[in-house]
């Protein structure tokens, strides 16, 4: 068995993206529930930055205890997961956003200096996708440069990853994200790519 610590990206008074009404926030901490509620279920150990949608330290902060309890090895995390959601969209003349319907697609994005970091987002795509969830260009993963953005895989020190679980501003997508089944799915995926990376099946 192994220990985790899951962050629902967002909530409180940071929604995060939106579109059409469904805030990032929202949906980041459905999908967190589902994967932290399979994660107890199957026996391992688990922190997760929020539970409710409330506001939570920033994310600095947030990597700093992940550090100091990594550090202290209580707990020593295998690995850190960050739930997200994406907007594609730009602003037409008359200043209205409108969708860039030709984005869509789960992906993972880890730090180019981290070899686990890269096997475990690797690991949940080929889980993710063998579910028959579509990936952002057919599954080529993003890599972040050290030192450019994205604390939670910059500024950790256990094994990060990030997940963009899809566009809000592709229609049949979001109408995908928003389905319990399909929610029930991926969550099940990406469990299943998390514990395959930790060699726990
Ligand atoms: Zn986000």
């Amino acid at each position: 068995m192994a220990t985790f610590c899951t962050d629902a990206g967002h909530g409180g008074r940071d929604p995060g993206a939106s579109w059409n009404g469904v805030l990032e926030k929202d949906l980041t901490l459905e999908y967190t529930l589902d994967i932290n509620d399979l994660l107890l279920r199957r026996g391992h150990t688990l922190l997760t930055t929020r539970n409710s949608d409330s506001n939570v330290p920033s994310l600095s902060t947030r990597c700093k205890l992940i550090n100091t309890h990594h550090q202290q090895g209580s707990p020593r995390f295998d690995a850190i997961i960050s739930i997200h959601c994406n907007v594609a969209a730009y602003k037409s003349t008359s200043g209205q956003y409108v969708a860039n319907q030709s984005a869509r697609g789960f992906f993972g994005v880890y730090s180019r200096s981290s070899i686990r970091g890269r096997d475990l987002a690797q690991s949940i795509a080929n889980s993710v996708s063998n579910a028959g969830v579509v990936l952002k260009n057919g599954g080529k993963m993003s890599t972040v440069e050290l030192g450019r953005s994205l604390a939670w895989i910059h500024q950790t020190l256990p094994t990060a990853v990030l997940l963009e679980l899809g566009f809000l501003t592709h229609p049949e997508e979001l109408a995908l994200l928003r389905d319990p089944a399909y929610r029930k799915k991926l969550t099940r995926a990406i469990v299943d790519g998390i514990e395959g990376f930790i060699g726990v099946t």
